[in-house]
């Protein structure tokens, strides 16, 4: 009777309603990994992880959109030195797709602080400090949704 039980547990597996199963996450290459000439070695990190580039431009923000992207961590208090820091110069943003998009690029880019982040991670090989971290990247399907909606319209999607 293992077969058959096995059966059951995954279909209840897959009926879960809060499973991240999404195929979208956004990313922001950081204004230090941009100013350090990274941008080129990231985009390969992504490329050989098999993420495929749906949208992708260099920006800088202004100090509002830095809080208003990051408004969740408003109360934290690295809040206004992450808005210092991310407003300081060029970012690259896109919005990459794969199957389970959002976990499968978290684990690509490994911990918020460089020092913790696996050896080989994005943040591990690029970072600076937990600020200066190289790369920005989801932590839901629809965070994924709201930040990549925050910076691309449906005609910058192909
Ligand atoms: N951050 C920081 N100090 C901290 C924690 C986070 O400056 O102690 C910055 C860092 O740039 C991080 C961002 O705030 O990427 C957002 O924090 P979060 O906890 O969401 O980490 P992430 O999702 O980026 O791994
Ligand atoms: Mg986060």
């Amino acid at each position: 009777m293992e077969v058959e039980n096995s059966v059951i547990v995954n279909f209840a597996e897959i009926s879960k309603p809060n499973k991240m199963t999404g195929n979208k996450t956004f990313t922001m290459i950081k204004p230090n990994a941009v100013e350090k000439g990274f941008t080129g070695a990231i985009l390969a990190k992504i490329n050989e992880g098999g993420f495929r580039i749906v949208a992708m431009k260099k920006m800088k923000l202004t100090r509002e959109q830095a809080e208003a992207f990051y408004e969740i961590h408003k109360e934290r208090p690295f809040f206004a030195g992450l808005v210092d820091f991310m407003s300081s110069g060029p970012i690259i943003a896109a919005i990459l797709e794969k199957n389970n998009a959002v976990e499968d690029y978290r684990k690509l880019i490994g911990a918020t602080n460089p020092d913790e982040a696996e050896r080989g991670t994005v943040r591990n090989l690029f970072g600076t400090n937990v600020q200066m971290n190289a790369v920005h990247g989801s932590d839901s399907d629809e965070n994924a949704e709201i930040e990549g909606n925050f910076f691309f319209s449906k005609l910058e999607r192909f």
